[in-house]
């Protein structure tokens, strides 16, 4: 059974990617390896569950709409990561449409924070909803993401004034093309120590969820603790469809 499983071409490249980010892990003396999720956005539910015979149980999603769609159609025990620019007029829909949402990766205002806390009070759900700050780390003009300045006053706000929403972390995507820089990493990991340092939590509470597929084996060694891999698994994304 397990060797019909390996031989799909997605099964594979999932295990490909988890021998690296554990070699990466290895490499950089860490006992854990980063969890992985896995990006399936704009692929067909037939692939995301050929990793998720595979055995892979994290899966993230950057459309409202798609998630909507997909969430009905993949067993109960998956783990939803939302990683898209989320409007606070589709937080509620998220959140009571998926009860097995896992963490919302970006949350970039105290508006989308509140409203996803709001979100929570209808729904069904055994626990608090985990949530991470998203940081800009690139330094160029874009919309998503706070500064780094802000992060402090953004993770104060979700974790002093969002009792239904956890603080779990930061997340960063790194530049504007989404590439990334050991910058980029660097500057995830100083907010956090600023944040910890604000709140008085130890690091080890707060995750960072940083690299992608061109780049999860530089952050898993600067300390990543989520990578997020889409086309390396699933495959080089089709847009002309959607
Ligand atoms: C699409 C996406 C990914 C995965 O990108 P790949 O380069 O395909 O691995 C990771 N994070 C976010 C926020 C994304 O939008």
């Amino acid at each position: 059974m397990a060797s019909s499983v390996a031989q799909t071409a997605v099964g594979k490249a999932l295990r490909d990617v988890l021998a690296k980010v554990q070699k990466a892990a290895e490499k950089a003396g860490r006992s854990q390896p980063p969890r992985l999720v896995a990006v399936s956005k704009t692929k067909p539910v037939s692939m995301l569950m050929e990793a998720y015979n595979a055995g892979q149980r994290h899966f993230g999603e950057n459309y409202v709409q798609e998630l909507l769609e997909k969430a009905p159609e993949m067993p109960r025990d998956v783990h939803w990561h939302f990683i898209g620019h989320l409007q606070s007029n589709k937080a509620k829909a998220l959140v009571q449409a998926v009860p097995n949402l896992y963490s919302v990766e970006t949350v970039d205002s105290e508006k989308i924070a509140n409203h996803l806390n709001r979100a929570c009070e209808g729904a069904q759900r055994d626990e608090k909803l985990k949530v991470m700050v998203q940081v800009n780390t690139s330094g160029e003009e874009t919309k998503y993401g706070v500064e780094p300045n802000e992060c402090v006053d953004l993770a104060k706000h979700v974790h002093n004034q969002c009792p239904n929403l956890r603080l779990a972390g930061l997340m960063t995507i790194g530049m504007l093309d989404y590439t990334s820089k050991p910058e980029n990493f660097q500057m995830l990991l100083d907010c956090r120590q600023r944040v910890c340092r604000e709140l008085d939590l130890p690091e080890d509470d707060l995750e960072l969820s940083m690299g992608m597929s061109q780049d999860f084996e530089a952050a898993t060694e600067m300390g990543s603790t989520n990578v997020r891999v889409g086309s390396s698994i699933f495959g080089a994304r089709d847009y002309s469809q959607k």
